[in-house]
């Protein structure tokens, strides 16, 4: 496992210089409703290996149902989604949420597990993997988001800042191609988003793939390598975050960047 620090004091240094093989996505004229409800109307997006897409764009306009279609929480009713070439819908879900790992805006965390157990749970679970193997893995990962010293406390004695990256090490325990992250930094107290985006742009800086559905426009204009701006199942606009920030095309993108910024 290239992941895997050499030695455990190598893995609680906080300066463990992973690196990711990102993968490709390729989206095209993606649809989905739910019901009788359009909510995506034929999106298009190209998503480089190990580059950083963040989505942006008024409530309501998709960007959590395009996510979830990345990871087939919810099927598209029309379109394809290529994974390094190939459908994501010839996989089984549970096979392609390995290789696309998601972090929610609530942790979703087990409280009666400490932040080792909670990764070392979804390992055994999820890769079936022996009880060492599984708290080993668990413990590097979190070395890697910086929380080597909490790694037995449970949720409750953990800051919600703390809370979400044990949530992002439980994805990343996965050895996942592409990191879906969805407002993560939404429900943290303002003094805690910080290191949660710190962390981010660090993954985004050693080769992962993200996509990162969020609010916070600083974040967008210096880590992304792609905005993509959506308003009404639509993308509106896409580029490199000067490009979008600096000089938008569209009314709606001035509207919504006049409201935000
Ligand atoms: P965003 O993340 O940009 O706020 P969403 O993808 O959550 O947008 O929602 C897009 C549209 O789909 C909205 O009109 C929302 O009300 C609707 N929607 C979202 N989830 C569901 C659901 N589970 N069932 C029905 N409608 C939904
Ligand atoms: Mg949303």
């Amino acid at each position: 496992d290239m992941h895997l620090p050499a030695s455990p004091s190598l893995a609680r240094s906080s300066a463990v210089p992973v690196r990711y093989q990102g993968g490709s996505l390729e989206v095209s004229d993606l649809s989905m409703a739910y019901g009788a409800l359009k909510v995506l109307h034929g999106i298009n997006l190209t998503i480089k290996p190990g580059t950083v897409t963040c989505i942006i764009g008024p409530s309501g306009s998709g960007k959590s149902t395009l996510l979830r279609c990345l990871n087939r929480l919810v099927e598209p009713s029309d379109g394809d989604i290529l994974l390094d070439g190939d459908s994501i819908f010839k996989f089984k879900p549970e096979h392609l949420r390995r290789r696309v790992g998601m972090v929610f805006q609530q942790f979703n965390l087990f409280p009666d597990h400490t932040a080792l157990g909670n990764v070392a749970l979804a390992l055994r679970k999820v890769k079936r993997m022996p009880k060492d193997e599984a708290y080993k893995i668990a413990a590097a990962r979190l070395a890697e988001v910086g929380l080597a010293e909490r790694m037995h406390h449970r949720p409750s004695h953990l800051s919600g800042g703390q809370q979400q990256r044990v949530a992002i090490a439980r994805a990343l325990a996965m050895n996942p191609e592409v990191m879906l992250f969805d407002e993560v930094t939404s429900a943290l107290d303002p003094e805690l988003v910080k290191g949660v985006l710190q962390l981010m742009a660090r993954l985004g800086e050693s080769g992962m793939t993200m996509v990162v559905v969020t609010h916070e426009m600083n974040f967008a204009r210096k880590v992304a390598d792609q905005v993509v701006f959506m308003d009404e199942g639509r993308v509106v606009e896409a580029g490199r975050p000067d490009d979008l920030f600096d000089n938008p095309q569209s009314s709606r993108l001035k509207r919504f960047l006049s409201q935000v910024l």
